[in-house]
């Protein structure tokens, strides 16, 4: 199974493919976590993107594509995968899509007020990187429970580059969205409801889809 989670940041994508990650046991791949690891790493990719990452905008294409096919190369992924905010532009998707289409497509959405509340109160491990996403009034602070690493805000999960993020993301979706459609992949979701709401959503699709393939 290789499916796809397009969302705007702050959308729940994250959690849902961590859930269905479980769920179905194939690997979760976040390109935004990818290019977390390889920043700390200090490797040529991470020194490529880091500029990009901290300011919020988008790296470069091919750098995306390079790191994403690696990942998926890898023995995890032979079964499928989940990728969580990748494509982000039409030429990511067409690139990628060239090598393997995505059987499905989940567009999880949200409005931009609630997605700047969302972002508002997220925090994340500084050393295993799980994010734990709430509002502001809830914010979770102190030590994460997996690990007890410090909890920190990403960097740019801070306003006036959340802003910009959301800017790229409304430019940027509306052709990646009009050809998943015409491919017939393209699933909305309505990301607004609980995240067991939402992951239920997910999962009838998945096994609507799976029982027509029977
Ligand atoms: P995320 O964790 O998905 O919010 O991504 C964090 C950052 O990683 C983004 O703001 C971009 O700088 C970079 N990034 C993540 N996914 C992509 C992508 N598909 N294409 C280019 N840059 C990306």
């Amino acid at each position: 199974m290789n499916i796809i989670l397009i969302g705007p940041p702050g959308s729940g994508k994250g959690v849902q493919a961590q859930l269905l990650s479980t769920q179905y046991d194939i690997p979760h791949i976040s390109v935004g976590a990818l290019f977390r690891e390889q920043i700390k790493k200090r490797t040529l990719i991470g020194q490529q993107a880091e500029s990009y990452v901290k300011k919020g905008q988008l790296v470069p294409d091919k750098i995306t594509v390079t790191l994403l096919l690696r990942r998926i190369r890898q023995r995890d992924a032979q079964r499928g995968y989940i990728l969580d905010g990748f494509p982000r532009t039409e030429e990511q998707m067409k690139l990628f899509h060239y090598h393997i289409p995505p059987q499905l497509v989940f567009y999880i959405h949200v409005p931009p007020r609630l997605t700047i509340k969302r972002i508002a109160g997220r925090r994340q491990c500084s050393r295993c990187g799980k994010i734990y996403g709430t509002s502001l009034q809830e914010q979770k602070k102190g030590h994460c429970d997996a690990c007890q690493g410090l909890l920190i805000t990403r960097e740019d999960d801070r306003p006036p580059i959340v802003k910009k993020r959301l800017d790229i993301f409304k430019q940027e979706i509306t052709p990646i969205l009009r050809w998943y459609k015409e491919q017939e992949v393209l699933i909305r979701i309505d990301g607004t409801k609980s995240i067991k709401t939402v992951n239920a959503q997910i999962t009838a699709h998945l096994q609507t889809t799976a029982r027509q393939k029977q």
